[in-house]
Order: structure tokens, then C-alpha cells, then sequence
């Protein structure tokens, strides 16, 4: 039996902006890759540990989608610095850099893992999106797209400046 760990932190809310990643051309393949810059992923709780979660994810005001989110070791700081990479499970007409990106970690895939070739990368990553797509599907998931984190943030006057901390337990 595989044990996943256990992570008391998750449901985990986060937002920021969007910042250009280090250009490793996720989005050739198909899968890009959102990233978060250093202030959100240095607040990440301990048990939040690194490897693949599922969840929901809204950029902006826009509407909440599906996503998985990879939580790992940064090849631009020697790996010493984690980062977190989050693929929205939806067709953008464009780009969204600099936007503010809302997410809530919701489960836990699997770890990281090193690949032999693009095509199994590719295979594991798009096995990653299938699982998000049923998981999320459950109840007690499905409520946490309606949550006040998201709908909060649906309002006619602009976000405060705080739309940018870190807000767990909200
Ligand atoms: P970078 O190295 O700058 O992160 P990527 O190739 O990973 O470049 O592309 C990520 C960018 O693609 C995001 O910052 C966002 O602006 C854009 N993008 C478009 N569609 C999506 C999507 N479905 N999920 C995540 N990012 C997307
Ligand atoms: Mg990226």
C-alpha cells in the first residue's frame, strides 16, 4: 500500500502575483506552468511537503478552475530554494504575468519524481491533470471552489493591497 503523508495544513490557501519562471518551456509542451515568486512559496507550512498536489485556482477575478500544482526544488537557486509551479486546467486566450493567481492546495498526487524521457514527463503530467479532474469531482472538494477565498475576491472595488499575503484559515 502506497502511504501518502499526512498533511494537517491541507485545505492550503495562497495567493500572488504571477512572475515569468525560468523559461523551461513548459509551455511548448503544452503544460504551462504559473509561477509564484519567493514571498508565497517561503510561507508554505512545513508538512506541506514537495511533489504534486491537485486543486482549484482562479486568476484574478476570473472564474475558478481545475489545477495541479507542482511543489519543488528550484534548479535556478541550486535547488536550494523550493518553487511552486501551478497549471490551471483551462484554455487562456493570453498570458496572465503579473496578475494575482488564487489557489487552494486541496490533495496530494505523488512526489517529485526525474524522468528518463520528455514523453514519460509529459505521460505523468497529463496522468497528474486526469487525477485533479476526479478527485476535485468529490463533494467535499467540489465546495471548495464556492469558497469565500475565491468569491471574496469577486468584488466591484479593486482588491486592497493585502491581495497579495498569504491567507490560510481566512
Ligand atoms: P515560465 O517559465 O515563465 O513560467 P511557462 O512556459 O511555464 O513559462 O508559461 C507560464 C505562463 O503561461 C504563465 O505565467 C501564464 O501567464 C501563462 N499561461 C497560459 N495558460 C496557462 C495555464 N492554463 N496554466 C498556467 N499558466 C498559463
Ligand atoms: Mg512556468
Amino acid at each position: 500500500m502506497i502511504r501518502l503523508p499526512r498533511m494537517k495544513s491541507l485545505p492550503y490557501f495562497c495567493r500572488g502575483e504571477v512572475i515569468r519562471g525560468f523559461g523551461r518551456g513548459s509551455k511548448e509542451l503544452g503544460i504551462p506552468t504559473a509561477n509564484f515568486p519567493d514571498a508565497v512559496v517561503d510561507k508554505l507550512p512545513a508538512d506541506i511537503s514537495t511533489g504534486i498536489y491537485y486543486g482549484w485556482a482562479c486568476v484574478g477575478n476570473g472564474d475558478v478552475h481545475k489545477m495541479v500544482i507542482s511543489i519543488g526544488w528550484n534548479p535556478y537557486y541550486k535547488n536550494t530554494k523550493k518553487s511552486m509551479e501551478t497549471h490551471v486546467i483551462h484554455k487562456f486566450k493570453e498570458d496572465f504575468y503579473g496578475e494575482t493567481l488564487s489557489v487552494v492546495l486541496v490533495g496530494y498526487i505523488r512526489p517529485e519524481r526525474s524522468y528518463d524521457s520528455l514523453e514519460a514527463l509529459i505521460a505523468a503530467i497529463n496522468g497528474d491533470i486526469e487525477e485533479a479532474k476526479v478527485q476535485l469531482e468529490l463533494p467535499d472538494h467540489i465546495k471548495l471552489r464556492e469558497d469565500n477565498f475565491f468569491t471574496g475576491g469577486r468584488r466591484s472595488t479593486p482588491p486592497s493591497s493585502s491581495s497579495q499575503t498569504i491567507m490560510n484559515g481566512h
